[in-house]
């Protein structure tokens, strides 16, 4: 184009399309739902402002918050229009091309790794997409702020920008147009945009529409003159008519047939109404699980472990349903303290942000979900609605909720529940539903670390984030164990729960610290992940039973005659630990003392009560090189 400017894409941009656009992937569908996703997200971007300040949207047409999707067979162009928020010029330069997001690179190393490109939105990429099936893209936009823009490119490295002085106004919004490769003509047929748009995108929460054919029957003057034309007519109404006719007698109307004939109009693809609005008990599981991929862009067609749907009242009303993912996010603990809990929130029905952290509690940012609250004012700032009060008795119930739900997966699991009594049951009326056996182990598995951080962070909720820990211990055996069954296994008499931390169960197993325990038959819980010390250091007793480092000096065991027993050797050898302490070096340790603690190894080396534990020192010497 005459007018246009040409911009190199940022590197890792082009090294991302040019990856795309030579990719051998198979499913190409995932394009589509890319560029409606981001159609959605600038809708919501415009209603949202558009709360405070209503011309924002324009009248008529304009105002109508929808997706259209449209095919040119002849020229083989498949467009996607929204009447969201825009892109001004400076805005295309710079979400398509210049500016790399954070989520580039990773991508790019997932791809190196043979990563699935279907997980591309996740990355915040998804609109290079495009060109798994385009080989030209025009982007037209519209921003309230600016004049309506193309953006184009051929994935060689650089696009071009132009004021659009040949198509139609937008009035606000933007249309993306694919010149679809020569491979890719099944996307200018209806049914293959149908099928789509119902497999990926049935959530999306504005109206979609397609330009799509229609068989009707139309009347047309009738020549052919005989009688048994009548009887053809498959409508009622002209069958009426006829009679009319009929009836009238004399009037001698012009003859007519009907045909089938194909007509064009905007058809609406997602006729479904949101689902956390709908009653739990006519949402299938199936229909839950579509949901979550939609929502959490996670297209890995694995079901989320866990998920409830539940409807608050009182005081504050909100809907919410919330899942655990199937996976960890690849960055989860990598960026833990800079990550966003990422429900999305509405208020009555009017997405207001995806970026809000108060609504969850940080070890809990692996949970996807929304919320939709009655309560909370519409027409305020994100920043405003951070101090409304509400907003705390929303997350306190979020975290009840999303706790309880974590509990159920353990006690509908039949792997957990082998060899213990069915856990109380969750006192609201939610619906809470999962494949079960060995579901617990998998979330263990991938966010057993958010439970321990929350057992650090959430004093309020530590008992019931206690009860979801596992661990392995020295009656665990192959699996895992809970504090619940360890403190029914406990020994008469048994006042503490004896752990000890390392490197291995195998290491442990070992220990000398741990002859005398393990020969009397107490339990003693191995905790493994560098983790645990921090842990330990904020779990302090469970069930009114005190925690009891067995590797440290206050370790007492035994019956009253033993300890008196113990004073008296004690004594006895009072010279020998004197003489010894000397030996050693009295500024190099705290005591030499006999203890009833061993077996058969004669000395052991151990931390006192209120030190480091010698597995900490070694964390800690390991976190400094
Ligand atoms: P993401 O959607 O995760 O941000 P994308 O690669 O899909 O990543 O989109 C990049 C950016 O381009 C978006 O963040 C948005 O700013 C802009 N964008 C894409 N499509 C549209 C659209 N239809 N309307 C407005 N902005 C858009
Ligand atoms: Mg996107």
């Amino acid at each position: 184009r005459a007018n246009s400017q040409k911009f190199e894409f940022q590197a890792e941009v082009s090294r991302l399309m040019d990856i795309i656009i030579n990719s051998l992937y198979s499913n190409k569908d995932i394009y589509l739902r890319e560029l409606i996703s981001n159609a959605s997200d600038a809708l919501d971007k415009i209603r949202f402002l558009s709360l405070t300040d209503k011309t924002l949207l324009g009248e008529g047409e304009e105002s109508q918050l929808e997706i259209r999707i449209k095919v040119d067979k002849e020229n083989k162009i498949l467009s996607i229009r929204d009447r969201g928020i825009g892109m001004t010029k400076e805005d295309l330069i710079k979400n398509l091309g210049t500016i790399a997001k954070s989520g580039t690179s990773s991508f790019l190393e997932q791809m190196q790794k043979g990563g699935d490109l279907n997980l591309i939105g996740q990355f915040g990429v998804g609109f290079y997409s495009v060109y798994l099936v385009a080989d030209y893209v025009e982007v037209i936009s519209k921003h309230n702020d600016d004049k309506q823009y193309i953006w184009e490119s051929k994935a060689d490295g650089a696009f071009a920008v132009s004021e659009d002085t040949e198509n139609e106004p937008l009035g606000r919004g933007t249309e993306i147009r694919l010149h679809l490769k020569e491979e890719a003509g099944e996307y200018l047929e209806e049914d293959k945009l149908k099928e789509l748009v119902q497999k990926y995108s049935e959530f999306i929460n504005f109206p979609i529409y397609m330009w799509a054919s229609k068989e009707v029957d139309k009347e047309v003057p009738d020549d052919s003159e005989t009688e048994e034309v009548d009887e053809e007519k498959p409508s009622e109404e002209s069958a009426e008519e006829t009679e009319e006719v009929d009836e009238d007698g004399e009037t001698k109307e012009p003859k007519t047939k009907v045909v089938k004939e194909t007509v064009y109009d905007w058809e609406n693809l997602n006729k479904v109404k949101a689902v956390w609005l709908r009653d739990p008990k006519d949402v299938t599981a199936e229909e839950y699980a579509k949901f979550y991929q939609s929502m959490a862009k996670d297209f890995t067609n694995e079901k989320p472990i866990s998920y409830t749907h539940f409807n608050a009242e009182g005081d504050v009303e909100f809907k919410a349903i919330l899942f655990v993912p199937p996976k960890a996010p690849y960055d989860l603990f990598e960026n833990y303290y800079s990550n966003k809990a990422t429900l999305k929130l509405f208020v009555r029905r009017v997405f207001i942000s995806d970026e809000f952290d108060e609504l969850l509690p940080k070890y809990l940012s692996f949970l996807k979900g929304i919320v939709d609250s009655d309560t909370l004012p519409l027409n305020v700032s994100r920043e405003m609605l951070q101090q409304n009060n509400s907003l705390k008795t929303i997350k306190k119930k979020l975290v009840r909720k999303a706790l309880d739900m974590i509990r159920h997966i353990a006690t509908e699991d039949p792997n957990e529940t082998a060899d213990t009594e069915n856990a109380e049951a969750s006192d609201d009326e939610d619906e809470i539903k999962n494949d079960k056996k060995g579901q617990y182990a998998k979330f263990w598995k991938e966010f057993g670390k958010a439970i321990k951080l929350g057992i650090i962070e959430d004093a309020t909720n530590r008992v019931r984030l206690a009860k979801l820990l596992r661990f392995e211990s020295s009656k665990s055996g192959e699996g895992l164990t809970s504090l619940e069954k360890y403190v029914s296994r406990m020994k008469d008499g048994q006042k503490n729960i004896y752990y000890i931390t390392g490197q291995s169960k195998e290491q442990l197993e070992k220990s000398p610290f741990l002859e005398k325990l393990l020969k009397k038959g107490y339990e003693v819980i191995y905790f493994t992940d560098p983790i645990d010390e921090y842990l330990m250091q904020n779990l302090t007793e469970f069930e009114d039973k005190k925690f009891q480092n067995a590797s440290k000096d206050d370790l007492k065991i035994g019956s009253k005659d033993e300890k008196a027993k113990l004073k008296e050797t004690k004594e006895e050898f009072k010279d020998l630990t004197k003489w010894w302490k000397n030996l050693l070096g009295a500024d190099k340790i705290e005591a030499v003392k006999v203890s009833n603690r061993l077996a058969d190894t004669p000395g052991v080396v151990v931390t006192s009560k209120y030190g480091w534990s010698a597995n900490m020192e070694r964390i800690m010497q390991a976190q400094t090189l």
